[in-house]
């Protein structure tokens, strides 16, 4: 056999246990040769391998069904940690996460209108401090960011609000931390993260992820696996135009997008302009006071223009699922973002909106929930792409491997 055929034999059966190791609680030798069809010797020594390198641990026996009782086997969630980015609009938010999506440590710091070259360097001031602060080997680092994404070449090509535009933000992390990096689209992200770390999806699933907060998209999840489009933008249902005639402008310079509609943003700005028109409403008057926590508080009150406002809201989004679910017949609706915050009253309306609008039965069947995840979802998402690439797990791969591990001891 040649080298090179023999070596990646190798690293494709490593990668087999390791993804069986992953994907179960615990699991002995011998179900991982029946589920993978290795030779036990060959799971033995794989085992032996991912023992030593701290990846996999031996924690007690099973039950045992004649013979001998097998040795049970678990993944050490914490021998690795990776680093998620989540490039909201307000905030960046970083953190240092385990093999199993628990947050280890959180920073967030304010954007304060950065874009350009000084949200790049609120970007490297985020990931020097989890650099500096990691105590186990790091693997790389995924980042969720708005805007449009080529993925494969890790280039922004374009994020309106940070002012990038054909910014190649993987090749620049890549040669300032010398460890892999991941650039996804920040829906995109949360449907990853949503899949892999959320409410039990089974690996062939199909999923939407509608992500509402400031900017609105959507992740789509289709038998297990992102899809990304032609051009990476799949999910860019924000832009979307809901409103042909009359509508408000968009920042991605047309008009009557359902961004503008069914956002955060579009919320706090019909609700700008709505409270001058409403002496009575508990919403403030003042336009730099309104903002989404008022507005939630408002909401929870009763107040009836917030709660016109923001159930309008909801009426979009569920017209825009009702469409989704007709050209794609998906089950599972997860919805995310800081849109969430409205609750069931919101999420009601959404569901409703959703079956008047359906034309098929398959909308009946159709599941709409808020996701589990939070705001953690992208930055959850961002860096379980990377797990999932279980090479990197390994020390002796080639390229950036050996270096990432190096980098945590720091
Ligand atoms: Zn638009």
């Amino acid at each position: 056999m040649e080298k090179a055929t023999r070596q990646s034999t190798k690293e494709h059966n490593r990668n087999l246990v390791l993804k069986n190791v992953f994907e179960h609680e615990t699991i002995s030798r011998a179900e991982i040769a029946r589920i993978t069809h290795l030779t036990p010797t060959t799971v033995s020594d794989i085992v032996a391998t991912l023992i030593e390198e701290g990846l996999v641990a031996e924690i007690g026996v099973g039950p045992s069904y004649g013979g001998k009782s097998p040795i049970l086997l678990s993944l050490q969630e914490n021998s690795r940690v990776l680093i998620g980015l989540d490039l909201a609009h307000n905030q960046f938010c970083g953190a240092l996460v385990n093999l199993r999506g628990k947050i280890h440590q959180a920073i967030s710091l304010p954007v304060d209108e950065r874009s350009g070259d000084g949200a790049l360097s609120l970007v490297y001031t985020i990931l020097d401090r989890l650099i500096a602060s990691a105590s186990q080997p790091l693997l790389g680092i995924g980042v969720g960011t708005p805007g449009l994404v080529n993925t494969r070449e890790g280039v922004v090509i374009h994020a309106v609000n940070l002012n990038w535009t054909d910014l190649p933000l993987t090749h620049l992390l890549e040669e300032r931390y010398h460890i892999p990096v991941s650039v996804l689209n920040d829906s995109q992200a949360a449907a990853v993260g949503e899949y892999t770390y959320g409410k039990d999806h089974h690996s062939d699933e199909n999923l939407v992820v509608i992500n509402a907060r400031h900017g609105l998209g959507a992740g789509l999840i289709l038998h297990g696996t992102l899809f990304q489009g032609s051009g990476g933008s799949a999910g860019e249902i924000g832009h979307t135009v809901v409103i042909p005639e009359g509508g408000l402008p968009c920042r991605c310079g047309k008009h009557g997008c359902l961004e503008t509609v069914a956002s955060a943003q579009a919320l706090i700005i019909q609700a700008r302009a709505q409270a001058a028109l409403h002496p009575t409403t508990q919403l403030p008057h003042d336009p730099e006071k309104m903002n989404l926590e008022v507005i939630e508080e408002a909401f929870a009150a009763g107040d009836p223009l917030a709660q016109q406002l923001v159930l309008a809201t909801a009426r979009f989004l569920g017209v825009a699922i009702a469409n989704l679910v007709g050209v794609l017949n998906i089950e599972k609706i997860v919805l995310s973002g800081d849109m969430t915050r409205f609750g069931e009253p919101w999420l009601n309306m959404i569901r409703e909106v959703m079956l008047k609008s359906s034309l098929t039965e398959s909308a009946h069947g159709t599941q709409v929930e808020i996701g589990e995840l939070g705001e953690s979802s992208i930055l959850l998402g961002a860096s379980a792409i990377l797990v999932k690439d279980y090479s990197l797990l390994f020390k002796d791969q080639p390229l950036d491997g050996e270096r990432a591990i190096q980098m945590g001891r720091y």
